[in-house]
């Protein structure tokens, strides 16, 4: 009952509950952009949108981008404290929805298709490293034009953290 010993007893821990999550969620992206930042030359990811993504509920609640503004505002600083090269890419690239082998580009790509195949090319994709592997080209080709600088390179996106040698913390 609202106003009752019970209730605020409640009400108390699961504010405990919420304000837990949020440090591990914050020590998790600490952890994984030093790591990053120490191990990689060069980190290409993409910026996004945060705000506008907030305005759409649905999709806030699907990719989290809250962590993911977290992540890129600790990896700019991160890679300016360890002398290394962040590149970001801008949100307008299609890097979910292009093929990464031949660049075709489908139409649309709902959230919870995990792994597609292009009717171009029969390519199988994993959404989250096609995506990367996108991020990758273009971050690459951003850098040739300027300064030369080391091939090594880390994909920040979803599943392809294993590819970069990266284990989930
Ligand atoms: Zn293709």
């Amino acid at each position: 009952m609202k106003g009752s010993g019970k209730y605020h007893k409640q009400r108390k821990r699961v504010a405990r509950v919420h304000s837990r999550i949020r440090d591990q969620r914050r020590n998790f992206l600490h952890q994984l952009t030093t790591r990053l930042a120490r191990r990689y030359d060069v980190i290409c990811c993409e910026s996004l949108a945060v705000k506008n993504m907030v305005k759409n509920h649905n999709l806030a609640l699907s990719i989290s981008d809250a962590g993911w503004g977290a992540l890129t505002d600790m990896l700019r600083y991160k890679a300016t404290l360890y002398g290394k090269t962040l590149v970001e890419v801008d949100r307008w690239l299609p890097s979910t929805k292009t093929c990464s082998s031949c660049g075709h580009v489908v139409e649309s790509l709902p959230l919870d298709v995990r792994s597609w195949t292009c009717s171009a090319c029969g390519t199988e994709h994993d959404r989250d490293t096609n995506a990367a592997k996108n991020i990758e080209a273009v971050g690459t080709t951003v850098l040739a034009r300027g300064e030369g600088v080391s091939p090594a390179l880390a994909h920040v996106s979803g599943a392809s953290f294993d590819e970069a040698g990266i284990p989930p913390l």
